[in-house]
């Protein structure tokens, strides 16, 4: 039994999820953070202004400028990108270290990172999340009720611009229905553990 069992890989995945802003992301994580118990979430850094209800340290490590050119100085930074006029970026070593336990863990973040993160681990999963329309895109946003006239045009325009690099990915979903997309990410998770490592 232990032979056989030594045929399939226990490490584990580094699943990268991105997506306009206002598909989903955020809700369908939630949705999968219930769900299963298995998978670990990175929680980033970023410069913006925290939203109401978001905590530090939970939905982001909200950090000034100094302090976020400072993490990227000490190389404490997996991936940064600036978006939208903010500094994201994913703390290194807490994805190092769920990895090396053999660990699942997922990433939410924008195309820029993402490319960053591929070009790191080529042997990650690349999930792409669509909105069925620019326009329900919009109106998701407009309706989540966080953002200015501004921001919500520039977010839009950042949508467009990373829908074209869709190709970079392993795997698009249409957020249609939260439970929908969630169900669809899992069986991508299930399908990535059976997938025999590419020589
Ligand atoms: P929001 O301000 O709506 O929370 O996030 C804006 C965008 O930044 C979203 O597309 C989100 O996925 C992305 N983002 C969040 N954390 C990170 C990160 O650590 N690195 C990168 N590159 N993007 C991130």
């Amino acid at each position: 039994n232990k032979k056989v069992a030594d045929l399939v890989s226990d490490k584990g995945i580094l699943m990268v999820l991105s997506g306009p802003s206002g598909v989903g992301k955020g809700t369908v994580c939630a949705a999968l953070r219930k769900s299963t118990n298995d998978l670990v979430y990175s929680v980033s850094a970023t410069t913006r202004e925290p939203r109401q209800g978001e905590v530090d340290g939970v939905n982001y490590f909200f950090r000034t400028k100094e302090q976020f050119l400072q993490m990227i100085a000490d190389d404490e930074l997996l991936e940064w990108a600036e978006y939208v006029g903010n500094y994201y970026g994913t703390p290194r070593y807490f994805v190092e270290e769920v990895l090396a336990s053999g660990k699942d863990i997922i990433l939410e973040i924008e195309v820029q990172g993402a490319l960053k993160v591929k070009h790191k681990f080529p042997e990650g999963v690349f999930t792409f999340l669509l909105p069925p329309s620019l326009d329900e895109l919009q109106n998701r946003i407009e309706t989540r009720g966080t953002e200015s006239e501004e921001s919500i045009r520039n977010r839009m325009s950042v949508a467009k611009a990373e829908m074209r690099l869709l190709e970079h990915y392993d795997y698009a979903i249409v957020n249609d229905e939260v439970e929908a997309a969630c169900r669809r990410i899992q069986s991508i998770l299930v399908a990535e553990r059976c997938r025999q490592e590419r020589v």
